[in-house]
């Protein structure tokens, strides 16, 4: 970035301006991914929305790409590119809770476990991500599949509003009444329609859950995912659950000398009365004999974070996703041959449920495109050691490879790989051709690329 241009920021940003002259500069452009090693023109960790303007409306004049980054954790690195301006919300944290209406507003550089934070001292939640350092933007924009999807919908389906810096440096606010159709497009479409700066969602009077993980031995991996198969199709809507392969970490509900053993496993979260926990989750007991089990009940905050220390900041990731319609026989047998082989213990698979309240909004209402597949599968390569890059990644393919034929094309944008660039229109589904409309519209320049990146029409 020429001189000029980095003293106008400089001159005009109240957060911070770090150029690859500054000693914070290597800090700066690390994101959640260690595979990622980007050098931005800038990074500008924006201190409030008018730093965030001036950002794009700077990147706009030098003829730059923004890079947005809200929580940095995309898998493919989308919070940072070579030679872009980094607009970094991680200083944007305000969370501000009414418990009257049972609306929250966030702003874009929250994490799911800021938002919690503040929602739970209500006794109010809604649904985000599986595990708490994950960002609330990038994840609510692309859809958001966690615990209390079945009940409350994705996190993009309990979204009111979102304010917007639009790539022209213009500002917004996106509903339902107000810019209907930048509001469609942001439920959806990714990071690729302007940089959202608060959002607004609607709760759910949701305090203490009763939840936790059951492991079961590798071979009796069909009986349970039958199960799952059979029983998620119309179980209340307050149970969360979701099939998962797991070497076992050392922990004292593990027996020690299983610890390092490779397991599948159930992940339950019941929403609902207490004491309706154990009918609501007695189907997955039965399934099989449980080997170990940590379940129980906990505020919802805990249930959300309970993973987080399996993946911490650092490790290498290479992850590929599929949409899927059924667990069929075919299905199950794919993975029988390649969950057993998870490779270390941070790595992992998850068949998330995205039926019940997800099936009750119309495909074409939002910008989420695969409103009729009842799971979404992530093969989640992670590891903390880049010597064993090949042998990760080859997993994740390979496995990946052997689901294709029971799968739906496309995949949910927010677990894609970066090389599956060639499936963005699969990922995007039914919606796709009205979302470049839109972008047409919003980013004719396409100045926000950096993501699974919808290019305009020409
Ligand atoms: C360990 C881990 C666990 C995960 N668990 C889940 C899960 O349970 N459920 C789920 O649905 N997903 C999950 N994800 C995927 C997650 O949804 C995506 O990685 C998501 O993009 C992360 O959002 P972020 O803001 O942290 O990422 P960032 O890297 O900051 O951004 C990701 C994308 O969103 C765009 N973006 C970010 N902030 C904004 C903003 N304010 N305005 C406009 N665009 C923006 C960026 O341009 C980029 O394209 C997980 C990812 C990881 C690594």
């Amino acid at each position: 970035m020429n001189e000029k241009a980095v003293t106008d920021l400089k001159g005009q940003i109240r957060g911070d301006v770090v150029t690859p002259s500054d000693e914070k500069y290597d800090v700066a452009r690390k994101v959640y991914n260690a595979m990622i090693d980007k050098r931005p023109a800038v990074i500008v960790r924006c201190a409030d929305v008018a730093d965030v303007i001036t950002a794009v409306k700077i990147a706009g004049r030098e003829n730059l790409p923004v890079a947005i980054r809200g929580g940095g954790h995309s898998v493919p690195g989308f919070g940072t590119a070579d030679s872009a301006v980094v607009v970094d919300l991680g200083r944007m944290k305000g969370v501000r809770v009414d418990p009257v209406s049972k609306t929250v507003w966030a702003e874009g550089g929250c994490t799911w476990g800021d938002f919690n934070h503040a929602t739970h001292a209500f006794g109010l939640a809604t649904t985000g991500g599986i595990i708490s350092t994950t960002g609330v933007a990038g994840l609510t924009l692309g859809g958001g599949i966690g615990y209390l999807t079945r009940g409350a919908g994705l996190s993009l389906d309990n979204l009111v509003s979102a304010d917007v810096v639009l790539a022209d440096g213009s500002f917004v606010t996106a509903s339902e009444s107000n810019h209907p159709d930048l509001f469609w497009a942001l439920r959806g479409g990714g990071g690729n329609f302007g940089v959202v700066t608060t959002f607004q969602y609607r709760l759910q009077s949701i305090k203490d859950i009763v939840g936790g993980v059951m492991l079961y031995e590798v071979e009796d991996a069909p009986k349970v995912m039958r199960t799952y198969n059979e029983y998620i199709t119309d179980a209340p809507r307050e149970l969360g659950a979701f099939f998962a392969w797991q070497i076992a970490p050392p922990l004292p509900f593990i027996p020690e000398n299983r610890h390092g053993d490779t397991f599948c496993a159930m992940v339950v979260c019941w929403a609902g009365p207490h004491d309706q926990a154990a009918k609501a989750i007695a189907p997955f007991r039965q399934a099989a004999h449980v080997v170990t089990e940590f379940v129980g009940p906990m505020p919802y905050p805990a249930m959300n974070s309970m993973f987080d220390g399996l993946v911490p900041a650092g490790l290498q990731h290479y992850w590929k996703a599929v949409y899927v319609r059924d667990l069929t026989d075919g299905a199950i047998d794919a993975h029988m041959k390649f969950g057993p082989r998870v490779p270390v213990v941070n790595s992992t698979i998850h068949i998330y449920p995205i039926n019940g309240a997800v099936h009750d909004v119309a495909t074409e209402a939002t910008a989420f495109g695969h409103r009729d597949a009842k799971y979404a599968t992530v093969i989640a390569g992670m590891w903390p050691d880049p010597k064993q890059n090949e042998v990760n990644i080859r997993w994740v393919k390979d496995y990946y490879a052997a689901l294709a034929p029971y799968s739906e094309r496309g995949g949910y944008i927010n677990f894609a790989a970066s090389d599956d660039t060639d499936r963005v229109g699969a990922n995007f589904g039914s919606n796709f051709d009205q979302l470049r409309k839109l972008k047409s519209k919003y980013d004719p320049s396409n100045r926000f690329r950096i993501n699974q990146n919808i290019t305009p029409l020409s």
